[in-house]
């Protein structure tokens, strides 16, 4: 067997998955002057070109890691989030973004999936991260000294521990649990366009989203208001009966068929040569096999209605990192046992929370009939200053149990990172 790279330096943190995930983690571990190896399988480090939300529980982690003004020049900073009914447009709720951004310090930003990836993957270069390519890796194993990863073709490489940020089909979760990804029969169609080719008026100052039976479809701008992006989601009635050639194009077109103009017209503009079928799985509790620890999707899947899934990788990364730097003895070496304890104490059950809560919003949204109206009637009461649904996710991310706050209550944000509270 020969080593995973040609140089073989040692590192001190494998990182396998160079995701958005992966290399926030490495950028994350690399800040706390730890010698980090990412492996990735794909020849090149690369994202999908389409668009992310961060809300303020990301942008106050890149701000801390110095990396928010250049993702605010890559992004858009929208004025407002407005749902509406996919079947007749009427608006059902907003959040101010100008006010939320006060409340909790930090914005609520709209940025291209390649520009954020980018923006990390830079921060890793700078920070002299090792990125290794071409390196799939298809197994794990711990050793006396720490752990070790073995590739498709036979190299290995070994550190004190290993990060597993190998997204929702991943290898190493095998070694915590023989669960699968959870079909949810719902896909998604995204398209990422210049504006131009919007064929409509757009106001790319919201983020907008259409909830409607069955489906739902969001928009928002990117690169300065450059481009529009545009998410389509369904379900899949193929799906539902078991067929395996599931949310096809004319599945697209019959799901959103009795949807607005405003709607309709956005489908016409969606990319038809691919989809997303939506897969999450059930949350685990344990993410920690010795000195191997999962992070991002590899961990927590989620289905992405509360565009929460890569800000939660960002947050493990985070607090990874943090726990490393206070578990750090005075000869600089790291108490690895204490900082994965540390680590699994807290974010498993965040995160555990964020999943659920997905499923169950997706169930809102796509209600039909009476559960529709009703839904819409409890939507247009809620006060567009009533945060008590959102503080427990975008407040500053926990790094104990003891601060995890409390979900679906307001919680006391008075820590230093808010800059000011409107309400
Ligand atoms: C339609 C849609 C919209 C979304 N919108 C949002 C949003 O607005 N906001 C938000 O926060 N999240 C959103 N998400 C979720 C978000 O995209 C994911 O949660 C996030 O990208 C996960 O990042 P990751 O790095 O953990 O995993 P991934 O992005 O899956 O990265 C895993 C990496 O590991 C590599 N890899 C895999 N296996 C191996 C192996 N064996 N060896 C080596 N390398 C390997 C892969 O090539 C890849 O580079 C959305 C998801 C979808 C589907």
């Amino acid at each position: 067997m020969s080593d995973m790279t040609a140089s073989a330096s040692p590192a001190d943190v494998l990182i396998v998955g160079g995701g958005i995930g992966g290399l926030s983690a490495a950028f994350a571990l690399a800040r706390e002057g730890l010698r980090v190896r990412v492996l990735e399988q794909a020849r090149e480090f690369g994202e999908v070109g389409a668009g992310l939300q961060i809300a303020p529980n990301c942008t106050r982690i890149l701000s801390d890691y110095g990396l928010l003004d250049e993702a605010k020049r890559l992004g858009v900073l929208p004025k407002s989030m407005v749902m509406r009914d996919a079947v007749d447009d009427a608006e059902l709720t907003r959040l101010d973004l100008t006010d939320l951004e006060r409340r909790y310090g930090f914005p609520y930003m709209v940025i291209h999936r390649s520009d954020l990836h980018g923006i990390f993957l830079r921060a890793c270069r700078t920070a002299g991260v090792d990125l290794v390519t071409d390196a799939r890796i298809v197994g794990y194993e711990n050793t006396e000294a720490g752990a070790r990863v073995v590739s498709e073709d036979g190299r290995t490489d070994e550190a004190r521990v290993v990060i597993a940020a190998d997204g929702l089909h991943s290898v190493a979760r095998g070694l915590l649990s023989d669960d699968e990804p959870v079909s949810s029969s719902y896909v998604a169609y995204r398209a990422a366009v210049p504006i131009e080719q919007a064929g409509r008026d757009v106001d790319l100052s919201e983020v907008s989203v259409h909830v409607g039976p069955g489906c739902h479809f969001v928009h928002y701008g990117l690169r300065g208001g450059e481009m529009l992006n545009q998410v389509a989601v369904f379900q899949s009635p193929k799906a539902l009966a078991g067929e395996a050639d599931w949310g096809t194009p004319d599945e697209l077109d019959a799901a959103f068929d009795a949807t607005c103009p405003e709607v309709k017209d956005g489908i016409s503009l969606m990319w038809r040569d691919r989809w997303w079928r939506m897969f999450d799985r059930d949350p685990i509790m344990t993410w920690v096999h010795g000195n191997i620890a999962l992070l991002g999707d590899a961990a927590h899947p989620p289905l992405q209605y509360m565009a929460q899934g890569a800000i939660m990788a960002i947050e493990d990364g985070w607090v990874l990192a943090r726990h490393a730097a206070a578990h750090r003895a005075e000869d600089g070496s790291i108490d690895w046992r204490a900082t994965l304890t540390a680590y699994e104490a807290v974010r498993p059950e965040h995160c555990r929370r964020v999943l659920t809560t997905a499923r169950a919003w997706g169930e809102l949204w796509h209600l039909d009939g009476l559960a529709r109206l009703q839904r819409n009637t409890l939507l247009r009461a809620r006060d567009t200053y009533d945060y008590s649904f959102i503080d427990w996710i975008y407040g500053p991310t926990a790094l104990t149990p003891e601060e995890e706050p409390p979900m679906f209550a307001p919680i006391p944000l008075g820590s230093a990172d808010i800059s000011g509270l409107t309400r």
